[in-house]
C-alpha cells in the first residue's frame, strides 16, 4: 500500500474554453459553397474564369492551407499529419496545372504532367495509413487483425461493384496508357477506402473521432473517379460540370477530418474514440453477402464476386475454427489489459524470461512507470476522465518506444517497459524521452489534466537475471525517484530499502521518536502591511544520530506508513507551543503554525488534545495556527469537516497548505471553516517573467479577499517576487527571500537584528 503524504506540485487542473472551430475551416466551407454555386449556375460552355478558375483553383487549395495548418500545430509529433498534407497538395497541384492548361483551351493528353500530381496522391495517402496501421497493430491480436481484413476486403468487393462500368470500359476499348492511368484512379481508391475501413474495423474502440469523415472524403474521391473515367473512356470529359466539384468535396473532408483529429491531445490522427468492436466486421459481412446476391441477378464484376468470397470466407473462419480461435483470444484476453490494450502483468510475466533468454548477455534494462496524481485525478474528475487518462498515457508510451521494447500495464497507474538491448544510458535517455511525452497536457473529455510520471530502472543483467529481482530493483528506484523528485531513477544498492534495510530505518525511526531526535525549525512569516513578523510555521527536523539532519519529504512517506504521524504531530505540537509560551514570556507575541497531514484529520481526538496542551501552557487557541493541505477532502469528507469545526470553534485558526496544487473543486472553500490560504509555492517561484503565472497569483488573492480570507504567498526567493506581491495586496509572505527555516535560536538573533535594519529591499 503506497501511502503519499502530499500530492507532488506537478499537477494543474484547467477546463479550457469550448474549441472553437477554427475559421480557416469557415473559409474552406465558403469556398466550396462558392464554387459549387458556380458550377451550376455557370451551364456548359467554354472554360469560365471565375468559376473554374478562381474558384475551382481556391476549393483545391483552400484544404491545403487547413492541413498544413495542421501540420504546424502538431509540430511534426505524428509524422501521418505531414504525410496527408502532402497528398492533398500534391493533388491540389496536379489540378491547377489540369486547370491552367484547359484555360488555354489546351486540351491535356492523358497522362500529363498533371497526372503526376493526381497520382502521387495516393501513395503518400497510404503512407500515412501504413503508418499508424504498423504502430497500433503491433500490439494487436490476430482475431483482431481478422476483424481489419475483413472490413477492408468487404469495402473493397462494395466498390468493385461501383468499379464494374470502369473495368468493362476499359477491357472493351482498346488498351491505352490513358485508359490504364484512367482506371487506376478508383482502383487506388478502392484500396485507400478499403484500408482506412479495415483501420477503422480493428482498431474498435480506440479509432479516431472523425474518421467516418475521412471514409466518406475518399469515398466522394472514389465516386467522382468512376465517373471521370466513364467519361474519360468514352471521350467526353470536359471542363466545368458539377463533377469537378466532387475532388473538392473530397479534398475538403480530408482537410477537415485531419484538422479535427489533430486537435485531439494526442497530436494523433488515430485517436480515443468508442465505435462497438464488431460494428465494421459484421456491416462488412452483409455488404459482401449483397454484392453475391446483387450477381445472382445481375452482372458484376469477377473482382467484385472475388473480393465478397474473400470477405466471407475470412469472416466465416471463426466459426470454423471456433474452437482454436476461442482458446487463441482467451489466452490473448487473459494476457491482455482490457482498457489499454497492453499486455497485462500475466503477459509480462511469460514474455520478459523469454526474451531475455534469447540472448543471457545481451544487456536490456526494465523500466517501472507511475504517474504522479493518478489518485487524485480518479477521485476528483472521476474514473471514466482516470479510463482515458490510462488510454491516452498508454498511446503515447506506445508511440515513443521501439518495435523492440516491450510495454505492459501492471494495474492502476503503474506501467512497465522492457527495453531490450539497452545500455544504461539508453534507458536514461528513453526515460527522459517518455515524461517529457507525458508532460504534455492530455485533453480528457474537454477538460485539461497536466500529470507527471516517476520512472525506476533497473538493469540486466548486472542487477539481477531473475524478472522478480529486477522488478523488485525497478520499484525501489521508482520510489528513490519520487522520494527525489528526479523523475527517473536508476536503481543502486544504497536504494535497497526493501527487508533488512527498510526495518532497520523503521527501527531507527521508533527509536529516534522515544529518544527525542526530532526538532523543529521556525520558519518567520512576514505580515506585507507592516513588515513586521507576527508569526511563523512549525518544520519538524530528524536530527538522525549518523546522517545528521533529515529532512520531512525523505522521512515523512516512511512515518505515513509506519502509522506513525499521530505521535510525530504530538511531539511537533508540543515542542512548538513550548517555544512558543517562550516567546511570549519574552514579550514577542508571535502564532505558530503546525502542518496537520490529512490522516489526523481522521482522529476525532484531535481538538481535545489540542485544546488540552494550550491549556497545559496557558496559551490561548488563537496562537495556534493548523496547516492542512487539500487532500483532506480525499478522505473522510464528513469526519475532517467535524474535526475542523471543533477546532475552529475552539479558536484555532486553519489554513489551507499548498493551495491550488491538488485536484479538489474549489467548492469546499464555501462550505469549511478556513481562515487563510496558502498559495502553493510553485505559482510563486513560476511568477518571474511568466505573465499566467503572474495573473494567476494576482486573481488567487483576489479570490482570497472576496472570500473574507487571508492570503499568504510562499516560496518568496527575490525582492521583485515580494515588491510585487506587496503592491497586489497579499497579505503574507513566506520564503528564502525573508528567512528559510531555522532554529529557535537562531530566530531570536534574526528577529533581534532586523528591528535595527531597514525594510526588506524593493519594497516600498
Ligand atoms: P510545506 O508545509 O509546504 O513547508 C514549506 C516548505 O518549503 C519547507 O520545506 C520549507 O523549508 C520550504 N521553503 C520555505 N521557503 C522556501 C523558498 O523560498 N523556496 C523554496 N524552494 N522552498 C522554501 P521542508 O521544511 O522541507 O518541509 C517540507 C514539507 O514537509 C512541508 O511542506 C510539510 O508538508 C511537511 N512537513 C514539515 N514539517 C511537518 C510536520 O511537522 N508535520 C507534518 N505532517 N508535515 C510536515
Ligand atoms: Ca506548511
Ligand atoms: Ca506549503
Amino acid at each position: 500500500m503506497r501511502v503519499r503524504t502530499r500530492p507532488e506540485r506537478v499537477a494543474t487542473l484547467s477546463v479550457p474554453p469550448k474549441p472553437s472551430r477554427s475559421w480557416l475551416n469557415w473559409v474552406l466551407g465558403g469556398v466550396l459553397a462558392g464554387f459549387l454555386v458556380g458550377l451550376v449556375l455557370r451551364g456548359d460552355g467554354d472554360f469560365n474564369p471565375l468559376v473554374d478558375g478562381w474558384l475551382g483553383l481556391s476549393a483545391m487549395w483552400a484544404p491545403v492551407v487547413v492541413c498544413w495548418w495542421a501540420v504546424y500545430r502538431t509540430r511534426f509529433r505524428a509524422v501521418e499529419v505531414p504525410l496527408v498534407a502532402a497528398a492533398v497538395t500534391c493533388f491540389a497541384a496536379g489540378n491547377s496545372y489540369f486547370v491552367l492548361a484547359a484555360r488555354g483551351g489546351q486540351v491535356l493528353p492523358v497522362p500529363s504532367l498533371a497526372d503526376i500530381g493526381f497520382l502521387g496522391f495516393y501513395p503518400l495517402m497510404l503512407a500515412a495509413l501504413a503508418v499508424p496501421a504498423i504502430r497500433q497493430l503491433r500490439h494487436l491480436g490476430w482475431p483482431v487483425l481478422l476483424d481489419g481484413a475483413v472490413g477492408s476486403l468487404g469495402a473493397g468487393a462494395v466498390l468493385a461493384v461501383l468499379l464494374r462500368p470502369v473495368l468493362t470500359a476499359a477491357v472493351s476499348g482498346e488498351l491505352s496508357l490513358a485508359t490504364v492511368v484512367a482506371t487506376a484512379y478508383p482502383m487506388f481508391d478502392l484500396l485507400l477506402v478499403a484500408g482506412f475501413v479495415g483501420i477503422g474495423a480493428a482498431q474498435g474502440r480506440n479509432v479516431g473521432r472523425r474518421w467516418s469523415v475521412l471514409v466518406l472524403g475518399l469515398v466522394a474521391f472514389a465516386a467522382t473517379d468512376v465517373f471521370y473515367a466513364l467519361l474519360q473512356l468514352n471521350g467526353q470529359y470536359v471542363v466545368g460540370t458539377p463533377v469537378d466539384a466532387g475532388w473538392a468535396v473530397g479534398l475538403a473532408l480530408v482537410a477537415f477530418w485531419l484538422d479535427g483529429t489533430s486537435r485531439s491531445a494526442t497530436g494523433r490522427v488515430l485517436s480515443v474514440w468508442s465505435i462497438p468492436t464488431q460494428t465494421v466486421p459484421t456491416i462488412a459481412t452483409a455488404a459482401a453477402l449483397g454484392v453475391l446476391i446483387l450477381g445472382s441477378q445481375v452482372a458484376v464484376s469477377t473482382l467484385a464476386v472475388t473480393l465478397a468470397a474473400a470477405t466471407l470466407t475470412l469472416a466465416a473462419a471463426p466459426l470454423v475454427f471456433r474452437h482454436r480461435i476461442r482458446l487463441a483470444d482467451m489466452h490473448l484476453q487473459a494476457r491482455t489489459d482490457e482498457l489499454t490494450g497492453l499486455p497485462n502483468r500475466r503477459a509480462l510475466y511469460s514474455e520478459i524470461p523469454k526474451r531475455l533468454a534469447v540472448d543471457p548477455r545481451r544487456r536490456s534494462a526494465l523500466f517501472l512507470l507511475d504517474l504522479d496524481k493518478f489518485k487524485e485525478v480518479n477521485d476528483s474528475l472521476g474514473h471514466d476522465i482516470g479510463d482515458l487518462l490510462l488510454i491516452q498515457v498508454s498511446q503515447r508510451l506506445g508511440g515513443k518506444l521501439a518495435s523492440s521494447d516491450f510495454l505492459a500495464r501492471l494495474g492502476g497507474d503503474e506501467f512497465a517497459i522492457l527495453l531490450y538491448g539497452s545500455s544504461a544510458e539508453r534507458a536514461v535517455t528513453v526515460a527522459e524521452t517518455l515524461r517529457s511525452a507525458l508532460s504534455e497536457p492530455f485533453v480528457l473529455d474537454g477538460v485539461t489534466v497536466q500529470v507527471g510520471a516517476s520512472i525506476g530502472i533497473s538493469l540486466y543483467p548486472d542487477q539481477g537475471d531473475a524478472l522478480g529481482a529486477l522488478l523488485r530493483k525497478a520499484d525501489m528506484a521508482m520510489y528513490r525517484a519520487k522520494a527525489l523528485r528526479s523523475g527517473h531513477h536508476v536503481y543502486r544498492d544504497t536504494d535497497n530499502t526493501d527487508g533488512d534495510e527498510r526495518m532497520r530505518t523503521l527501527a531507527e525511526l521508533r527509536e529516534g521518536l522515544e529518544n527525542d531526535q526530532f526538532v523543529v525549525h521556525y520558519q518567520p512569516k512576514i505580515d506585507l502591511d507592516t513588515n513586521d513578523v507576527r508569526g511563523v510555521e512549525a518544520l519538524v527536523r530528524w536530527n538522525h544520530p549518523l546522517r545528521g539532519l533529515v529532512y520531512p519529504d525523505d522521512f515523512i512517506p516512511l512515518v505515513e506508513q509506519a502509522g506513525l504521524m499521530k505521535t510525530l504531530t504530538g511531539i511537533v505540537l508540543e515542542k512548538a507551543l513550548d517555544q512558543t509560551k517562550v516567546w511570549h514570556a519574552q514579550g514577542r507575541p508571535l502564532t505558530v503554525a503546525v502542518n496537520i497531514s490529512a490522516s489526523s484529520l481522521i482522529d476525532l481526538e484531535l481538538p481535545d488534545r489540542i485544546l488540552g496542551l494550550l491549556t497545559d501552557r496557558g496559551l490561548s487557541p488563537s496562537v495556534l495556527m493548523l496547516e492542512i493541505t487539500e487532500d483532506f477532502l480525499m478522505a473522510d469528507r464528513d469526519r475532517a469537516r467535524a474535526i475542523l469545526v471543533r477546532l475552529r470553534a475552539m479558536g484555532t485558526r486553519i489554513a489551507v497548505d499548498d493551495f491550488g496544487s491538488g485536484y479538489s473543486s474549489l467548492s469546499y472553500l464555501r462550505d469549511l471553516p478556513i481562515d487563510e490560504l496558502k498559495l502553493d509555492k510553485s505559482f510563486i517561484m513560476s511568477m518571474s517573467g511568466n505573465a499566467r503565472a503572474t495573473a494567476l497569483v494576482a486573481s488567487t488573492i483576489d479570490l482570497a479577499h472576496s472570500l473574507g480570507l487571508r492570503m499568504v504567498a510562499e516560496g518568496v526567493e527575490s525582492g521583485g517576487d515580494y515588491a510585487y506581491l506587496a503592491s497586489r495586496g497579499c497579505d503574507v509572505a513566506q520564503g528564502l527571500y525573508v528567512s528559510g527555516p531555522v532554529a529557535a535560536e537562531e530566530l531570536d538573533r534574526w528577529l533581534a537584528s532586523r528591528s535595527s535594519l531597514l525594510l526588506p529591499a524593493g519594497h516600498d
